[in-house]
C-alpha cells in the first residue's frame, strides 16, 4: 500500500475483570493499526466512571499510573486515526455523557452517511454538540428520552443512523457490542476466565488470552451485565451483507481471524490467484512490505519464482521528521523502505503491492529497482483497481486523486515506468476470501455503494451550520474531511 489510507478506529472492552483497564491497554496496544492519532479508555465501577484520553499512541497516552487510576471491572477503549482537520483531543473517544438515563460511553467506529442530516435535525432541536465527530451524533440520540426501556432506546437510534458503524457501549453496569445490519465492519466476541470482551480484531484478544467466542453478528446486539451475555436482533428484517473487503486485502492485521476466515490465508490466496491470473516470466518476487508480504508470499508459491525481501522496512520512521532538503532526493521513499541492490541487479523482478493508490510512491519504487539493474520491473497488485471513494470509514482519496479513476492500467503501467503491471479481478479477490460476494462491499472497486449516501445533501447542511453558526477553520477542514469521505 504506497498512499496508506488511514481506518478510523479500533475497539476494545470488557466486562467483569479485575485489571479491565490494562487488559484494554494491551487490547488497544494490538488494535493500533487501527488509528494513531488518539487513544483513550473509560473505565465504571459501577457508580462512576473514569475516563482518560489523549493524543498520540497508546503507550503515549497511557502510563502506570494512569491506568492504576481508572478503577472498575468495565472498560471501553478506543484508538482513532483522523486527518489533520479533525485532529483534536475534543475529538478522542471514547465520548461520554450524564445524562437521565445514567452515565453513558461510546465507541465508535465506521462512518455515519446521514450524519450531517441527524446532526441538524438534533442541533434545530436544541442539542449543543462538543465535538465534530458523527459518533456524538448516537449519544445525543440515546440520551433522548423515549418510551419502551433503554433497550428500544437503542433499537430506535440504531434504525435512524444509517451507514457503517461498529459501537461499543457502556453504561454503569453494562457492556453493549453492536455492529450496522451491514456488518461493514468487523467486531469479535472473545472470553478471557469469566469475562466477556469485545474487540475490532481476534488479535488483541490473543495478545490478552482471551478465546474467541465469536463475531458479533450484522445487526445484532450484545448485552453484557451480570447475567452473562444476551443478543438482540435490531433488524430482523435485513438480509443484505457488506462486510469491507478492504479488512481483507489491506486493513485487518494478516493475524486476525474474521468471518471464521484467516486475514493472512486470504492474503496468501490473493497472490496464488493473482499468479494464476496474471502469470509473467521473472527471476524473483519481491513484496512491498509490509503490506505486499503475503501476497507475493502466494505469487512464489504458486509460480516456483524464488521469494526475496529485497526492500527492508525501518520500523522506526515517525510521522514527522525533517524535510529533506534538495540534498537528498526521494527522502521520504528511501527512509521508509532501502533496497538491498545486489538482490536484483541483472533479475527480472516481480514487485507485489496490495495497491496502488496515487501512485507516486509507486513510480519512485520501480525506479529504484531499474536504477539498481533490474533487468525487468514487473508490478502486480492483488486487489482490483481503486476507482471510487469510500464512505463508510476509510480515508480514500478524492476520485480527482485515485490513479486508476483516471487513467486507464495502460497509461499507469506507463506512468510508473514499468515493463508490465497487472491486478486482481474482482472474482479473483473474492474466491480468495474464500467467502460469497453478496456478503461485501466492494463500493471503491466497483461503485456500488449498499447504503445511498447523498454527497450534496451533506455538503448542504454543512454549509448552512458554519453560515449559522460562524464555525472556524477546525470546521471548515472536518467538513473537507467529511467530503473526502
Ligand atoms: Fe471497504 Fe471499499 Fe466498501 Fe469502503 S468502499 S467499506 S474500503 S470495500
Amino acid at each position: 500500500m504506497q498512499a496508506y489510507p488511514k481506518h478510523y478506529c479500533g475497539l476494545f472492552g470488557i466486562y467483569g475483570h479485575p485489571n479491565a483497564a490494562e487488559l484494554t491497554y494491551y487490547g488497544l496496544y494490538a488494535l493500533q493499526h487501527r488509528g494513531q492519532e488518539s487513544a483513550g479508555i473509560v473505565t465504571s465501577d459501577g457508580k462512576q466512571f473514569r475516563l482518560h484520553k489523549g493524543m498520540g499512541l497508546v503507550p503515549q497516552v497511557f502510563t502506570g499510573e494512569i491506568l492504576h487510576n481508572l478503577v472498575g471491572p468495565i472498560a471501553i477503549g478506543h484508538t482513532r486515526y483522523s486527518t489533520t482537520g479533525s485532529s483534536h483531543l475534543r475529538n478522542a473517544q471514547p465520548l461520554t455523557v450524564d445524562c437521565g438515563r445514567g452515565q453513558i460511553a461510546i465507541a465508535h467506529n465506521g462512518n455515519l452517511t446521514n450524519a450531517a442530516k441527524l446532526r441538524g435535525e438534533l442541533e434545530a432541536k436544541g442539542s449543543i454538540f462538543q465535538t465534530t465527530v458523527d459518533s456524538e451524533i448516537i449519544l445525543h440520540l440515546m440520551a433522548q428520552p423515549s418510551l419502551g426501556g433503554e433497550e428500544n432506546t437503542l433499537i430506535q437510534t440504531l434504525r435512524r443512523i444509517e451507514g457503517a458503524y461498529s459501537l461499543l457501549i457502556m453504561t454503569e453496569n453494562e457492556l453493549i457490542g453492536v455492529r450496522d445490519p451491514f456488518g461493514f465492519r468487523p467486531l469479535s466476541i472473545g472470553k478471557v476466565g469469566d469475562s466477556y470482551v469485545l474487540a475490532s480484531e481476534t488479535c488483541a484478544l490473543d495478545l490478552i488470552h482471551a478465546t474467541l467466542v465469536r463475531d458479533v453478528e450484522p445487526g445484532e446486539i450484545v448485552i453484557i451485565d451480570k447475567n452473562g451475555l444476551r443478543s438482540i436482533q435490531a433488524f430482523p428484517q435485513q438480509t443484505r451483507r457488506s462486510f469491507c473487503i478492504f479488512e481483507y486485502v489491506y486493513f485487518a492485521r494478516p493475524d486476525s481471524t474474521i468471518n471464521n476466515r484467516s486475514v493472512y490465508k486470504a492474503r496468501v490466496e490473493m497472490g496464488r490467484q493473482l499468479a494464476r491470473e496474471k502469470p509473467v516470466a521473472a527471476d524473483l518476487i519481491i513484496p512491498v512490505p509490509d503490506s505486499g508480504n503475503c501476497a507475493a508470499l502466494g505469487y512464489s508459491m504458486e509460480t516456483g519464482i524464488p521469494y526475496e525481501m529485497a526492500f527492508v522496512r525501518n520500523h522506526y520512521v515517525g510521522r514527522s521528521f525533517l524535510q529533506p532538503s534538495q540534498l537528498i532526493r526521494d527522502f521520504n521513499v528511501r527512509v521508509k523502505l532501502n533496497l538491498i541492490e545486489e538482490l536484483v541487479k541483472d533479475k527480472r523482478v516481480v514487485v507485489v503491492d496490495d495497491s496502488i493508490v496515487r501512485g507516486t510512491t509507486f513510480k519512485t519504487r520501480v525506479n529504484n529497482l531499474k536504477q539498481a539493474g533490474a533487468r525487468e520491473v514487473h508490478v502486480r497488485v492483488s486487489c482490483p483497481p481503486h476507482r471510487y471513494s469510500c464512505v463508510y470509514g476509510i480515508d480514500f482519496p478524492d476520485r480527482s486523486k485515485l490513479m486508476a479513476a483516471n487513467y486507464t492500467v495502460e497509461e499507469i503501467q506507463k506512468y510508473l515506468n514499468a515493463d508490465s503491471l497487472a491486478y486482481l479481478s474482482v472474482d479473483g479477490m473474492v474466491k480468495a476470501t474464500g467467502l460469497p460476494a453478496e456478503g461485501f462491499c466492494m463500493a471503491c472497486y466497483d461503485g456500488n455503494y449498499p447504503v445511498p449516501f447523498d454527497p450534496l445533501l451533506d455538503k448542504n447542511i454543512n454549509e448552512r451550520r458554519r453560515r449559522v453558526l460562524g464555525l472556524g477553520e477546525a470546521l471548515e477542514k472536518e467538513e473537507r474531511q467529511i467530503k473526502l469521505l
